[in-house]
């Protein structure tokens, strides 16, 4: 927990957000700013700021957003017509809150490559 993490502060319940789903590890919310139709953050409930953060202790936290990823992606009906799990790490990738976070994307053609 860092108490001035936005994301922090989420976890604990201090600023609302459209829960989508949460356990023992992780959530997942509605982006404020949503890029596409859907358009979830999953978020690890510990603060860890970036993917150059993660350590050999987190390796099963990891396989399990992606589990969840799939999980979300499955009941949003985007799972088959397909969907897309971007984390940014660092400025040059546009992370902007220092959470590690995962965006899952959905519900409209995604170019690619990514501007
Ligand atoms: P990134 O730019 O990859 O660090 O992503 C951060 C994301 O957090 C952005 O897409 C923001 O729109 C989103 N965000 C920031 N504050 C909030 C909030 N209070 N509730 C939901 N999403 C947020």
């Amino acid at each position: 927990m860092s108490t001035d993490c936005i994301f922090c502060k989420i976890a604990q319940g201090d600023i609302p957000v459209e829960l989508a789903y949460k356990d023992d590890q992780v959530m997942a919310f509605r982006d404020i700013a949503p890029q596409a139709p859907h358009h979830l953050l999953i978020v690890p409930l510990e603060h860890i700021p970036t993917t150059l953060d993660l350590e050999e202790k987190h390796r099963t936290l990891v396989g399990h957003i992606y589990l969840v990823a799939a999980k979300l992606a499955r009941e949003l009906g985007i799972a088959e017509d397909g969907f897309r799990v971007v984390n940014n790490c660092n400025e040059a990738a546009g992370q902007t809150v220092w959470h590690l976070h995962f965006h899952l994307l959905g519900g409209r053609d995604l170019s690619w490559p990514p501007g």
